[in-house]
């Protein structure tokens, strides 16, 4: 299948997402029956056109039986292929104008394979899990498939009452009629597609943390027999959460839930609001603390502040590295520069063929990534000092929230937190393959007092 590049499409996955128009609102009402793995669907979209009518557009969605198409209530042209829905209006949507598509699908869904395996929806022996990053969400729900393309949910499930239903976001409603429940939950913050996670299993739900205290409300959802085990790892969880306020900001979302499943996976994987976690990370230990700190700093780091596009990848998965090494700083473990130090002596004896800023689609998710990811915030907290470090942190936080952000985005708003030029630093770091020397503590470069003046700590 030949791949049509639009403009200012994904560099790494051009078939992916369409720039030219976007959306704003999903309203997803989903029928799920395990057994079979039968999922039908209805999307309600709204959205807007850009700068130019828009005659033509497209959603991604995987290979499932389309029952009806509408935009504006209108029946339009579609064709189905390749993963892609192309939708002619039966006029151009003007420039700037809100539209509505509505679509109806119905099918068995399946992961969509990628060179990373299988993404997406994913059947469970006894339910089923959602795991989209980058490119899994067609393999669900018809959307806009690209990172900066963020939008509200309503997302409605219904399947036999003998299973839980969560997504990231509120519940608002759940109803029993006969032996079926139908699960709605909202989600209000800008999400990108693939950070839209649903997971049906035969759960028990337990509470972290203590909400009446004005925490933020954090579940847990595992298979009964884990319990004593998950209890033990996720105990300091609600500690992380108040250290990642502290060092970030406030957690960008009404509610925070873990999944564990009763099945292994590869890696734990972060949603908009939820994490969902394997058997294989739960063992009573605290043996994937540190992966219990990485998918909560992604609320911050890749779901609130997104990428606007694969290439800045290292946005997400270094700042949730160097979260994992400023949980252990604080938590009484080894320290952040300790930890650096480990992880440069590993990226010595490694190839050095890795560019931060733009690692191209083979190795956005390889290991180094998240190591010189790490490396290089260290890098940058060595030059700021921490005062003026964690103040750039949490207003980075503050002044993307919801938003999506470029590596460029993050070195202008570097700099303004110091009076020395970090051409050099970003350089060496971010753009070059050669592995820098580890940075060492003490080499400080004094931050300017406060920027901008007086209202630096104001997020
Ligand atoms: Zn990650």
């Amino acid at each position: 299948m030949s791949v049509q590049q639009t403009p200012d499409s994904d560099p790494y996955f051009p078939a992916n997402g369409d720039p030219r128009y976007r959306a704003h609102r999903y309203e997803l009402t989903l029928d799920y029956r395990p057994g079979p793995n039968r999922l039908s669907g209805t999307a309600r979209i709204n959205a807007i056109a850009g700068r130019a009518p828009l005659a033509e557009f497209q959603l991604n969605l995987a290979d499932f039986r389309i029952g009806r198409v509408r935009v504006d209530g209108k029946a339009p042209h579609y064709t189905h292929r390749g993963g892609r829905l192309r939708i002619r209006p039966p006029k151009p949507v003007r420039a700037g104008a809100a539209f509505t598509v509505e679509v109806h699908w119905s099918g068995n869904p399946k992961p969509v394979s990628s060179p990373w395996g299988g993404l997406g929806w994913e059947e469970l022996e006894d339910g089923a899990l959602v795991a989209s990053q980058p490119v899994g969400a067609p393999s669900w729900y018809p959307c806009n498939d690209r990172p900066a393309d963020k939008a509200s949910y309503q997302i409605s499930v219904t399947t036999p009452s003998a299973y839980s239903v969560v997504a990231g976001g509120r519940l608002l409603t759940r109803t029993t009629r006969a032996s079926t429940t139908t699960w709605v939950y909202e989600q209000s913050a800008p999400t990108s597609s693939y950070l839209v996670g649903l997971s049906v299993g035969k759960y028990q739900t337990v509470l972290l943390g203590d909400p009446g205290l004005g925490g933020v409300p954090q579940s847990g959802h595992l298979p009964a027999h884990l319990l004593a085990e998950f209890s033990r790892d996720f105990a300091r969880q609600p500690a992380m959460m108040e250290l990642f306020e502290e060092l970030f900001g406030p957690y960008p979302f009404g509610e925070y839930a873990v999944v564990v499943t009763d099945e292994e996976l590869d890696v734990p994987v972060e949603a908009q609001g939820l994490s969902m976690f394997g058997a294989n990370h739960v063992d009573g230990a605290r043996g994937s603390e540190r992966l219990v700190a990485h998918e909560l700093a992604h609320q911050w780091f890749g779901n609130s502040v997104s990428i606007a596009d694969w290439r800045h990848i290292w946005l997400n998965e270094g700042f949730a590295k160097y979260a994992e090494w400023l949980w252990s700083e604080r938590s009484g473990g080894r320290t952040a520069h300790q930890l650096a130090a480990a992880a440069h002596r590993k990226l010595s004896a490694q190839p050095q063929d890795l560019v931060l800023a733009n690692p191209g689609r083979k190795l956005m998710f390889d290991d180094r990534l998240y190591e010189r990811g790490g490396l290089a915030l260290h890098a940058v907290r060595q030059a700021l000092g921490d005062d003026a470090f964690f103040r750039m942190l949490r207003r980075w936080a503050a002044v993307h929230r919801g938003g999506a952000v470029t590596t460029t985005t993050f070195t202008s708003h570097v700099s303004r937190y110091t009076a020395e030029p970090l051409d050099e630093l970003f350089t060496a770091w971010l753009h070059g393959r050669a592995l820098p020397p580890l940075p060492v503590p003490g080499a400080a470069i004094p931050a300017r007092p406060a920027y901008p003046p007086g209202k630096a700590d104001s997020a």
